[in-house]
C-alpha cells in the first residue's frame, strides 16, 4: 500500500487491525512527508525516535489484539501542548529551551491509547493570532494555492501549523486548541475538519494557557469520522482540572448514523454580515439546501447579541492572557534576559518580558492590564461578562425552542496571503473570528467542516454550532453536511 500519511485515522485502524499495514510503516510515510515539507514549516520540532518507538509498542498491542482506535496512528501536537522532555515553547521565545517535565493530559491520553507523536506543531504566539504570523518560528505556509497564483496563504490560526500539516498528509490527524476559533478558522482555510468541543470536556492541564475561561483542546482531522474518534480518546474527566467536566464519554463514532430528519437547524440571521462576500452567502444557502435534503427542518432564528461578542472576546481573553502570562518572569521558565551591572528583580522582569514575547503578546498584555486595572474593570472587564452572559442566553433560548443544530460560515474569507494583513491594524485580523467567538464565550461545541471551493479554488468551511455536552449529535450533522457537500479535493501537491 503506497501513501500510507494520506490515510484517514479510520482506514488507518481498519488497515492496522486487519494487519495489512503497521504502525512502524505508518510512521516512516509520514516522517518522510514531514522531512519533504519543510517549506510548510508545519513541523517545529520533530520526534522521530520516540514516533518509531511508540510505533514499536503500538505494533505489539495491535497483535496482541487490545488496540483502540487511536493506536499506531501517527499525530502531530501543537505546540501549546506540553509534552514530557519534548521542547514546547507556544510558538514563543520566552519559553526557549522549555522542556517540561509532565505531559498534558489531552497528549497523555492519546499516547496512552498507543498513538504516535510525530512531533510538535507551529502555532501564533501563546495562541494569539489567525494566520499564524505571530510564530516565533516564522508562519507555516498553507498548501492551498489560489489557481496559477503561487503566492503563500496563510494557514490560518493560531492552530496553523495542525492545519497545515494534516491538509498536506503530513500526519493522520493533529491536535489543536481553539480559544476565539483557532481550530475551526484554520481548519475552514485548508479545508479539513476541526471540532472545538464543550468547554470542560477536555481537560487543559499541561495545555499552556491563554484565556482559561475559553481555552478548549480539540481534533484536526481529515473527516466528520476521525474528528469523532479522536475526540473520544482525547478527553473524558480530569481531577487535575477543576473545569474538566465530570461526564460520562458518550461514543461519539456510534453517533454517526447520518440520519438528521426531523432535527431543528436555526440559521442566525446576526451572522449575515454587511461586506460578508458573496461566495461565503452562496456557501451558507447550499449548506442550508443539503441540510434541508437531508431531512432537517430549517428554522430562521436571532442570536441578537452577535454584534457585541467580538469587542467582549477582546477584552475577557487578553484580561485572562494578562495574568496566566504573568508566570513568564526569567525564573521559572525559558528565557531570561541578559542582565547589566546593577539590574535588580524589576530589570530582570522587564528585560526578560520586552525580548521574550512578540508584540501581539505584548498588546495583549497591555490591553489585558488596563482592563482589570481599578479604574476601567467596571467599565470594559464587567461590562464584557455580562455581554457574555447574554451571548450564552441568546442560545440557550434557542436551544430551548427546538433548535438541534446552528449553521453559520466558518470564516468570513477564504484563506488570505501571507503578509496581506498590516500589523498595524490588528482589528481586521480579529474579524476573522466574528463567526467563531461567540460559541467559545457560551462554552459550547463547534464543529468547522470543509464544504466547497471559491473562485480561486480555495477551500471554504461551514461551522455547526451544537447544544452543550451534545458532541455527538453535533457530529452526527457534520456527517451529514459532510456527506452532502461531498468534498474531496486536495491541495496540489507543489513543496
Ligand atoms: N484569533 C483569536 C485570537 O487571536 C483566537 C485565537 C485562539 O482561538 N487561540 O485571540
Amino acid at each position: 500500500m503506497s501513501d500510507l500519511n494520506t490515510l484517514t485515522i479510520a482506514e488507518a485502524r481498519d488497515n492496522l487491525r486487519a494487519k495489512e499495514i503497521t504502525s512502524a510503516e505508518l510512521t516512516e510515510a509520514c516522517l518522510s512527508a514531514i522531512e519533504g515539507a519543510g517549506t510548510l514549516n508545519a513541523f517545529v520540532h520533530n520526534t522521530p525516535e520516540i514516533a518509531r518507538e511508540q510505533a514499536k509498542a503500538a505494533d505489539a498491542r495491535i497483535a496482541k489484539g487490545d488496540a483502540p482506535s487511536m493506536c499506531g496512528i501517527p499525530l502531530g501536537i501543537k505546540d501549546l501542548f506540553c509534552t514530557k522532555g519534548v521542547p514546547s515553547q507556544a510558538g514563543s521565545a520566552i519559553l526557549e529551551g522549555f522542556k517540561p517535565e509532565y505531559e498534558s493530559t489531552v497528549s497523555h491520553n492519546l499516547f496512552d491509547a498507543g498513538s504516535v507523536m510525530l512531533g510538535k506543531l507551529n502555532m501564533d504566539e501563546f495562541a494569539m493570532g489567525s494566520s499564524n504570523e505571530t510564530s516565533v518560528y516564522g508562519n507555516a505556509v498553507n498548501p492551498w494555492r489560489r489557481g496559477n497564483d503561487d503566492a503563500a496563504l496563510t494557514p490560518g490560526g493560531s492552530s496553523g501549523g495542525s492545519a497545515s500539516a494534516v491538509a498536506a498528509d503530513l500526519c493522520l490527524a493533529a491536535t489543536g486548541t481553539d480559544t476565539g476559533g483557532s481550530i475551526r478558522q484554520p481548519a475552514a482555510f485548508t479545508g479539513i475538519t476541526g471540532i472545538k468541543p464543550t468547554y470542560g470536556r477536555c481537560s487543559r492541564w499541561g495545555i499552556v494557557a491563554f484565556a482559561s475561561s475559553l481555552d478548549q483542546a480539540g481534533p484536526m482531522t481529515k473527516s466528520v469520522r476521525d474528528a469523532a474518534i479522536m475526540l473520544q480518546t482525547m478527553c473524558g474527566h480530569d481531577p487535575k482540572d477543576s473545569t474538566s467536566a465530570e461526564l460520562a464519554v458518550p461514543d461519539f463514532e456510534a453517533a454517526l448514523t447520518g440520519d438528521i430528519k426531523g432535527k431543528k437547524i436555526g440559521i442566525p440571521k446576526e451572522y449575515r454580515m454587511d461586506g460578508m462576500p458573496d461566495e461565503i452567502e452562496t456557501l451558507w444557502q447550499q449548506g442550508t439546501e443539503m441540510m434541508r435534503d437531508a431531512g432537517a427542518e430549517i428554522v430562521d432564528i436571532s442570536l441578537p447579541h452577535t454584534k457585541y461578542a467580538l469587542p467582549a472576546y477582546y477584552v475577557i481573553a487578553p484580561a485572562e492572557a494578562s495574568s496566566n502570562l504573568a508566570r513568564y518572569d526569567g525564573v521559572r521558565y525559558g528565557h531570561r534576559a541578559t542582565l547589566a551591572a546593577g539590574d535588580g528583580i524589576t530589570e530582570m522582569y522587564e528585560k526578560t518580558r520586552a525580548e521574550g514575547f512578540g508584540h501581539e503578546v505584548q498588546r495583549r498584555v497591555m490591553v489585558g492590564t488596563y482592563v482589570l486595572s481599578a479604574g476601567f474593570y467596571d467599565a470594559y472587564y464587567n461590562r464584557a461578562r455580562r455581554v457574555r452572559t447574554l451571548i450564552k442566553r441568546d442560545f440557550e433560548n434557542v436551544f430551548a425552542d427546538g433548535i438541534d443544530a446552528i449553521l453559520t460560515p466558518a470564516t468570513p474569507s477564504a484563506a488570505f496571503g501571507l503578509g496581506e494583513m498590516s500589523e498595524a491594524d490588528p482589528v481586521a485580523m480579529y474579524l476573522n473570528d466574528v463567526f467563531t467567538v461567540t460559541v467559545n464565550l457560551a462554552g459550547l461545541p463547534g464543529i468547522s467542516v470543509p464544504a466547497g471551493l471559491d473562485k480561486q479554488g480555495l477551500p471554504l468551511g461551514l461551522q455547526l454550532i451544537g447544544r452543550p455536552w451534545d458532541e455527538g449529535d453535533l457530529l452526527n450533522c457534520a456527517y451529514s453536511l459532510e456527506r452532502a457537500a461531498g468534498f474531496v479535493e486536495k491541495p496540489g501537491k507543489w513543496w
